[in-house]
């Protein structure tokens, strides 16, 4: 059985072929973040013209690349949810239009539900597992019972950890830093913070009154932004123009998402070991999304499961971001159960939003 895979929820067009086993064919990536990067943030008309113009290319080279016929398909697995309105429509007005041509089955695919399943292509992880996914994005802790089972404990109230970490990157101009200048906000605050003393700014822990496991970071990004302007003033300097201390702001910022972070998912472990909810053989914590890269917040997560008797697997980067793989894999795993797999003729529409799984209260005092 062979899947093509095709991924434009956000600001990546992506495209895979893979095999039942979850062995990689053929893929093909266009990333728009440079363009995104430059206006400060996604314009959705931007990405969905960028989007448009890529598709048929990207899906093209992953097809070239595989050898594999349209005719040799087995289905074809498109992300309409959650996601912009704009770019999640060009995906799926592509694939609708490519599943008729080819009278090829469509398989509908959650972008949360693709992220925390990767992992499962790349090693064998049995249900129930314990899901962290922290992007640019989202802040979402779950619990993965079956291909299309979850149990949502937390998510973020406000904004995700990586747009925190971009936005503070801004504030301080940190691309025009001599080290920062071709990577992400979040990469930057993780290279500076690596020079800095993090005890030179203390930050209030988001959420200490609050006993669940969901996130904020909107309030530590306020907290920041207000030292920034505080030592902006001291030093008589212009707005982002701060040298002097970035490393110790970075440092102290980056620490204060990691342990936000750990403290939530230590909850959602103590939660689900009180519940019953993990097995008692290799019960495990899986990390993805963009800023599952930081080593600084994945070193703060292994003191969190070592403590706790679990097993963290943190897939490589390049299956924690976005790409047409994860969901080529999450069509064969439906495939596979036969489950939510369409006829070429059925009407399909996108869901900009949608939350992963069933929300419970996840409180452990
Ligand atoms: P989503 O996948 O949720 O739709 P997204 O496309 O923004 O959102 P990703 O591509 O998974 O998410 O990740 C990008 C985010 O990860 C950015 O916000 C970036 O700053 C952050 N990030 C990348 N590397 C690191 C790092 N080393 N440390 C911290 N954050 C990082
Ligand atoms: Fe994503
Ligand atoms: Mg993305």
């Amino acid at each position: 059985r062979l899947v093509l895979g095709i991924e434009t929820s956000c600001d990546e067009t992506g495209a895979a072929v893979i095999d039942e086993t979850g062995l990689i064919l053929g893929e093909s990536l266009h990333s728009q973040k440079e363009v995104h990067m430059k206006t400060g943030g996604i314009i959705p008309t931007v990405a969905q013209r960028l989007h448009r113009e890529n598709i048929g290319r990207v899906v093209q080279e992953a097809m070239e690349r595989s050898g594999v016929t349209q005719s040799q398909l087995s289905a074809v697995a498109t992300t309409v949810k959650p996601g912009l309105a704009l770019s999640l429509g060009i995906g799926l007005d592509f694939s609708l239009n490519f599943v008729k041509l080819h009278q090829k089955p469509f398989i509908p695919i959650h972008h949360m539900e693709a992220h925390a399943l990767t992992v499962r292509m790349l090693q064998p992880v049995v249900f129930p597992f314990l899901v962290l996914l922290v992007s640019g994005g989202h802040s979402l802790l779950a619990l993965a019972r079956g291909i299309d089972d979850f149990l949502l404990l937390g998510q973020t109230l406000d904004e995700a950890p990586g747009d925190t970490m971009d936005k503070v990157a801004r504030r301080l101009s940190l691309i025009k830093h001599p080290k920062c200048s071709m990577i992400s906000g979040g990469q930057a605050i993780e290279l500076l913070a690596r020079d800095g003393d993090r005890l030179k700014f203390l930050f209030k822990p988001p959420m200490g009154a609050h006993y669940d496991c969901n996130f904020s970071f909107a309030g530590l990004r306020n907290q920041v932004t207000m030292s920034i302007q505080k030592k902006e003033k001291e030093e008589g300097v212009e707005q982002g123009t701060l040298l002097s201390c970035v490393n110790d702001i970075a440092a102290a910022t980056q620490h204060t998402v990691a342990s936000h972070i750990a403290k939530r998912t230590h909850r959602a472990i103590l939660f689900c070991k009180a519940k019953g909810l993990l097995p008692s053989c290799n019960p495990t914590l899986v990390v993805s999304g963009g800023v599952a890269s930081n080593q600084y917040i994945r070193k703060t997560l292994k003191i969190v499961t070592d403590t706790t008797g679990l097993h963290l697997l943190c897939p490589p980067s390049k299956f924690c971001t976005d790409n047409g793989v994860m969901i080529a894999w999450n069509g064969v795993e439906r495939l596979r159960e036969g489950k939510g797999i369409l006829s070429h003729t059925e009407e399909v529409n996108y869901e900009p939003k949608a939350p992963l799984g069933v929300n419970i209260t996840a409180e452990v005092k």
